[in-house]
Order: C-alpha cells, then sequence, then structure tokens
C-alpha cells in the first residue's frame, strides 16, 4: 500500500514535470514478431497516465515475419522501408516523421523498459539529450562482447573529452530540433546511435546518462563481430570530423616521444640516424594534417 501511494506520488510529481511537453516515440523493428505488440503496449502504460501529446511510430524495416502485421493491428502510426535498409535507416524514417518536439527511440526487443520514458522525458526538459544507460547491468551483454565494449567507451571518452558511459544505448529521448542537423552525417546501419552520442558530445551539446534495467532481448540480436572494427572507425572519423586535433596532436606527440629517445641514443652513439629525422619529420606532417583538418572542421561545422 505504501508503495503504491509512494509510486502516485512520483507519478503526480512527473504529471506536472512534463506538462506542455510532447514526445514522438520511434520503435525499428526487423523480425520482431515476438515483442513487438507487447513494446507498445509498455509505451502505451507509460505515457498514457501524463495526459501529453504523444505518438507511437514503428518503422518495420523489412521484416520476413508479421512485424509489419502485428503492429498495423495495434493503431499505432507504422512506416515501412519496404526491404531491409538498416537500424539507422529505420530510425531516420521515423525521425522525420515525428511530429513532437521530443523524439525517444527504443528497441522493438523488449531489451529496454519503457517505464523509464516519462523521467527520461522530465529530464530532458533542461538537456538536448537524456541517454538510459545500461552500465550497471552490463550483465546482460555477453561475455564475449565486453572487452570490446570497455575498450570503444575508454577510447571514446578520450577522443569526445567527456565520459560517455554508454555508447550506443537504444533507449534515449533527445529534442528533435538538435537533432535535425547531424541527420546527414548519421549512417544506415547500427552505428546511428554511437553517432548520435559523438555529434552530441563533440558539439557540446547537453547530454546526460540515467541508469536504466536492460533486460534479456526477445530473438536473436542482428549485430555482428565485424561491427566493433566499423564502430573503431566511427568514432575516429566522427572525432576527426569535428575535434581533429584530438586525434593528430597524440599521433604525432608518440612519434616525437620515439624520435627523442632515439635522439638521445644516437648522440650517446655519437651517430646521428635517418629513423630518428625520420620520426621527427613524420611528427610535423601529421601535425601539419591536423591544422589543416581543424581548419576545415572550422569552416564546415561551426557557423
Ligand atoms: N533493427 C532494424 N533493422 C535491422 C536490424 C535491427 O530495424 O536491420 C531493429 C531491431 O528490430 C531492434 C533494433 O533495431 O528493434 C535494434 O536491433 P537489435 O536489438 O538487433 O540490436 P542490439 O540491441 O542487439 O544491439
Ligand atoms: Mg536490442
Amino acid at each position: 500500500m505504501e508503495d503504491r501511494l509512494a509510486d502516485k506520488a512520483t507519478m503526480d510529481a512527473l504529471v506536472s514535470e512534463v506538462e506542455g511537453m510532447s514526445l514522438s516515440i520511434v520503435i525499428p523493428a526487423y523480425n520482431e514478431e515476438g515483442a513487438v505488440r507487447e513494446t507498445i503496449e509498455d509505451v502505451r502504460a507509460a505515457m498514457d497516465p501524463l495526459g501529453i501529446p504523444y505518438e507511437i511510430i514503428v518503422v518495420d524495416d523489412g521484416s520476413e515475419d508479421d512485424t509489419l502485421g502485428i503492429a498495423r493491428q495495434t493503431g499505432v502510426i507504422v512506416d515501412s522501408n519496404q526491404v531491409n535498409t538498416g537500424y539507422g535507416a529505420a530510425l531516420k524514417r521515423g525521425v522525420k516523421r515525428a511530429q513532437h518536439e521530443y523524439i525517444a527511440i527504443l528497441d522493438a526487443d523488449g531489451t529496454y523498459p519503457p517505464r523509464y520514458l516519462p523521467s527520461m522525458l522530465a529530464m530532458c526538459r533542461e538537456q538536448d539529450m537524456v541517454v538510459g544507460d545500461r552500465g550497471a547491468a552490463m550483465k546482460n551483454v555477453p561475455l564475449i562482447r565486453r572487452p570490446a565494449k570497455w575498450f570503444l567507451n575508454t577510447f571514446a571518452s578520450f577522443l569526445a573529452e567527456r565520459k560517455l558511459n554508454d555508447l550506443n544505448s537504444g533507449l534515449r529521448v533527445f529534442r528533435k530540433a538538435e537533432l535535425v542537423p547531424f541527420i546527414p552525417l548519421l549512417p544506415q546501419k547500427f552505428s546511428f546511435t554511437t553517432t548520435i552520442t559523438l555529434c552530441m558530445a563533440a558539439n557540446g551539446k547537453r547530454m546526460i546518462y540515467t541508469p536504466i534495467e536492460y533486460g534479456k532481448r526477445v530473438g536473436k540480436s542482428k549485430i555482428r563481430p565485424v561491427d566493433f572494427i566499423n564502430f573503431l572507425i566511427l568514432v575516429l572519423r566522427m572525432t576527426v570530423l569535428f575535434n581533429p586535433l584530438r586525434v593528430f596532436i597524440p599521433m604525432g606527440l608518440a612519434l616525437m616521444a620515439l624520435g627523442g629517445i632515439k635522439f638521445v641514443y644516437d648522440i650517446w652513439m655519437d651517430n646521428l640516424s635517418e629513423t630518428t629525422i625520420f620520426a621527427f619529420l613524420s611528427a610535423l606532417i601529421i601535425w601539419s594534417l591536423g591544422l589543416i583538418a581543424d581548419m576545415i572542421s572550422r569552416l564546415h561545422l561551426r557557423p
């Protein structure tokens, strides 16, 4: 009973916090007949008590099963990529279609509990993006994927100059207007979420993380091991695009340091070697490239 009273108090507080806001919930779905209906019902159960305008947009990504049919039965807005084009492509289609000021994205596989949507929306009033952080719930990430995940997060946090707890969480709420300028940069496949995280982080947007529980997925994950390499390349590319010196300065420094060590050795041997000169020259060339990249980035991306 006490719990229920507490729940009611929290709900009342949330209702007043989200007053005047409105939300489009975009759900990409590829072969998710086992979970799509429940996902939609859970979203409705979470959103209805708020009494604010909202819409649910399911984007079918060319499913071969009955995902599309089930989504249609539920009466939500349904769009389709017709053929399987990818997670990012499905999200882009949904985002373009969204009518409301705020957008939430969520998987159709039952992993991200929709009950977080109201509080995340409330938090987004003072933010450009609120991201569900699965950090503490890493237990559901297969063991084999964990080291790769850790490495990527550490690397991306260094390049973005801020701690990025969860790079590619699929549960987030953001302001549509803040995302739209980045749409041309966003990929068709899985790296969509990583890319938005990096775009927001590298451009000084207001982004916060909030801890969420992450469930076991219904059906099979569509992510493959080669995606790790693609993620690495993506992080590098986005950093070079927005903040190139963050990549080029450390690279040049590493070469300078090697050259420096070799130089001391050369003096000791009383013989200045080609490798030393080569290391110093390479560092200078890399730094010059970095300056040019920085100039291009400023000219094109920072009006
Ligand atoms: N998805 C999609 N097109 C695809 C692959 C996946 O629309 O080509 C959807 C999928 O149905 C799910 C979401 O995108 O709702 C995320 O995919 P998945 O859950 O397989 O990725 P994971 O969460 O395992 O990283
Ligand atoms: Mg998923």
